[in-house]
């Protein structure tokens, strides 16, 4: 199809997966930050089944994959990500064990009590952090887990400015007590919960972006809308440094009783 005949969003949604996939993580996180969310986890076993959802081209999963027995499946909506999840799972030898898959996390393709552990690293605001919990709750066993994170704000107040950009941005964030007293609503114990260090935003998700922009404007010289979808990463970029401290990601992880 020529660029003419795509409609703004289907051009945007391209240009968006291409520009992602050019980056190892998708969201904010690191290695380090997906051991520590493991470490609440236990008894998996080789057995164990696991389901990464919202996956990305799995910079996450194959830190799971290398630090825990057990087969996982990555769920993600954009068949480029999924493509490259399945080339990254081969290229570290973990294709026996480790399959992405391409589907919606409104409609995930599990049995009921078949899933030993649920993860999500950045990608459950996409049906929103309730509806996830609830609605994915009944694909995992009786004592299995869920670990997500989820942008929460840090402070019961914060500036105008950051607020605007989050009411529009994802309205269901919310303070960290709130969104705990939401999962044992949904029917988990809280286990754990834990504010992702400032680098997962700065060194693995920022910092990558700046060649990942040039190499993309470059590519894309003159087209408006690559530019601005650009400006838009940047203008994110500036207002996480200037209000880190109201808001960030934060580890859920949770046991269905
Ligand atoms: N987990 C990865 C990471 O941390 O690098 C990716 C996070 S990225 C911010 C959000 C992901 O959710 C994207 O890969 C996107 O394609 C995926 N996504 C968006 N809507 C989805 C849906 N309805 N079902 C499954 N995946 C979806």
């Amino acid at each position: 199809m020529s660029d003419e005949n795509k409609s703004i969003h289907e051009f945007d949604f391209n240009l968006i997966c291409e520009y992602f996939s050019s980056v190892e993580r998708q969201g904010p996180g690191s290695p380090e930050v997906t051991i520590k969310a493991l470490s609440f986890i236990d008894s998996l076993a080789e057995k164990s089944r696991i389901a990464d959802i919202g996956c990305g081209t799995g910079g996450q999963t194959m830190v799971l994959a290398q630090n825990t027995p057990g087969s996982i499946t990555g769920v993600d909506l954009f068949p480029a990500f999924v493509d490259q999840f399945n080339a990254n799972a081969a290229r570290l030898n973990l294709q026996d064990r480790v399959k992405g898959i391409t589907g919606s996390m409104d409609s995930l393709p599990f049995q009921d009590v078949e899933l030993d552990l649920i993860w999500s690293e950045g990608a459950i605001y996409n049906i929103g952090f309730e509806r996830g919990l609830n609605e994915w709750r009944r694909f995992l066993k009786p004592g299995g887990c869920i670990a997500v994170t989820e942008s929460s704000w840090f402070t019961d107040e914060r500036p105008d400015e950051i607020q605007a950009f989050w009411h529009d941005a994802y309205p269901e964030i919310n303070t960290i007590p709130a969104k705990v007293a939401q999962m044992q609503k949904a029917g988990y114990v809280p286990v754990a919960t834990f504010v992702l260090p400032e680098n997962c935003w700065t060194e693995h998700f920022y910092a990558p972006q700046v060649a990942a922009r040039e190499a993309f404007l470059k590519k894309h010289a003159g087209n408006k809308i690559a530019e601005e979808f650009i400006s838009n990463q940047r203008h994110e970029t500036q207002l996480y440094n200037k209000y880190k401290a109201y808001y960030g990601y934060v580890f859920y992880i949770g046991k269905k009783i």
